[in-house]
């Protein structure tokens, strides 16, 4: 028998998101990469335009990130956190009230985005629960959502794109309204909250939580919209005793221009979690953060506590690097930063609009979106991107970069070249 190369082992063991195990497709290795930088085992290398989903946001191979991850190795990698405590997971509690909406002072960490969501969810159960409004358990959401891929995060994503009908009754039942239409830059229209305010209004009885990505809905369809439909789902949700609980794991940690993207519309929520940027891409790590009387509510239920803990909750490595990483952002000119990387991505994305294959391109922060009118074939893109020395994974209609904050202008202007060069030789698939 023949030895299997490393990349027939991993095409007949080792599952990737969202592939099959029968025909996967490839899937290139990678040998190591650093600052925007992604090399390749044959050498080439690639200008990073993904920041890995998000997290990378100050690229990869980060001397100040390693010396955090290496100094904290010295101490500890990993402790329980029920009964004991320590200095990352204090420090990043610290760094984090500097930066998350004034109120909220309560920090929940977990392990990954989807289980944040999964305790956010949970909270305004308990929320609900403790003052005995035992019938508030359901959610509220708009279409085009996306949070997770865990049971109860898999339920409140679009039910079209987030495949609920393979899930069919096992999933809960969540209520959706109409995602918004309004764009960023769009004139408000009073409209595009009718449906949420009638959902509310004939269905608040049973509805613990209205749960949504404030002004960037990401994975759902990379849409931006108006910051007035915050507003007014927070008066919405007042009005009728929701909890208002937003999802910025991917818009946190300045990606939309504004350190976290409810500051676009100046409304702050009673839930909210974080992750992806958090760890600058290092490990996985997240936080759902509440406030004084969500917290106090629940520890004063039947329950007397909030129940969750995860195994790896607060862990040091991951928390020592998140303080890093956070400490690194904050302290730059970030905006400054994010603006010139706005800049670029306009000028080299806005053209592609008059391709008549292509439906809208749009710039928010340092995300810049191409929305084709048909499906792309990831398998021949993802090649063509590649022998051009770029990293872009593009998903159905959509051909979008949200590249790493330390990369160049020449990196840049590079990457979205060769990204435009691609999308005008696209005409024959379109
Ligand atoms: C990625 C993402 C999640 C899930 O995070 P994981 O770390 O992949 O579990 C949840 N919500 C939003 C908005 C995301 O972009």
């Amino acid at each position: 028998m023949t030895e299997l190369t490393d990349l027939q082992f991993d095409q007949q063991h080792i599952w990737h998101p969202y592939t099959s195990m029968t025909q996967p497709l490839p899937a290139f290795k990678v040998k190591k990469a650093f600052g925007a930088m992604i090399e390749l085992e044959d050498g080439r290398q690639l200008i990073d335009g993904m920041s890995s989903w998000w997290c990378a946001i100050h690229g990869y191979n980060h001397p100040e990130l390693n010396q955090a991850v290496t100094d904290q190795l010295q101490n500890m990698s990993h402790i329980m956190f029920g009964g004991f405590t320590h200095d990352p997971a204090i420090q990043l509690g610290k760094v984090l009230l500097k930066i998350s909406p004034p109120s909220l002072d309560k920090i929940f960490y977990a392990d990954s985005g989807s289980v944040a969501v999964e305790v956010a969810l949970k909270m305004a159960v308990q929320f609900w629960q403790a003052q005995g409004k035992v019938q508030k358990t359901n959610f509220v959401t708009p279409r085009s959502g996306y949070h997770g891929d865990t049971w109860n995060a898999m339920s409140v994503c679009d039910p079209v794109t987030g495949m609920h009908q393979i899930f069919g009754s096992s999933l809960p039942n969540r209520i959706f309204v109409p995602a918004p239409q309004v764009g960023f830059h769009e004139e408000w229209n009073q409209a595009d909250i009718a449906e949420l305010e009638k959902t509310l209004a004939e269905q608040h009885e049973s509805i613990a939580g209205l749960i949504l990505e404030p002004i960037v809905q990401g994975a759902g369809g990379m849409r931006f919209y108006h910051p007035e439909y915050l507003r007014q789902a927070k008066l919405l949700c007042e009005k009728y005793n929701i909890l208002l609980i937003f999802d910025e794991i991917a818009t946190g940690f300045g990606r939309t221009g504004k350190l976290f993207a409810w500051e676009w519309a100046g409304v702050e929520p009673d839930i909210m979690c974080i992750g992806k940027g958090l760890t600058g891409g290092y490990m996985t790590l997240s936080a759902t953060l509440t406030s004084k009387n969500v917290a106090e509510t629940i520890s004063k239920g039947a329950a007397g506590v909030f129940m969750h803990g995860p195994t790896f909750m607060a862990n040091p490595l991951a928390c020592a690097v998140a303080v890093k990483s956070t400490e690194m952002l904050i302290s730059q000119d970030w905006q400054g930063n994010i603006d010139r990387i706005q800049k670029q991505l306009s000028v080299h994305l806005q053209p592609l609009a008059q391709l008549d294959y292509v439906h809208d391109v749009r710039v928010l922060g340092a995300i810049g979106v191409v929305e084709l009118t048909f499906n792309v074939d990831m398998k021949s893109l993802q090649q063509e991107f590649v022998r051009r020395g770029i990293w872009v994974r593009p998903f159905g209609k959509l051909v979008y970069v949200m590249p790493p904050y330390v990369i160049s202008e020449q990196e840049l202007n590079t990457l979205l070249e060769q990204l435009a060069a691609v999308v005008k030789q696209m005409e024959n698939a379109a």
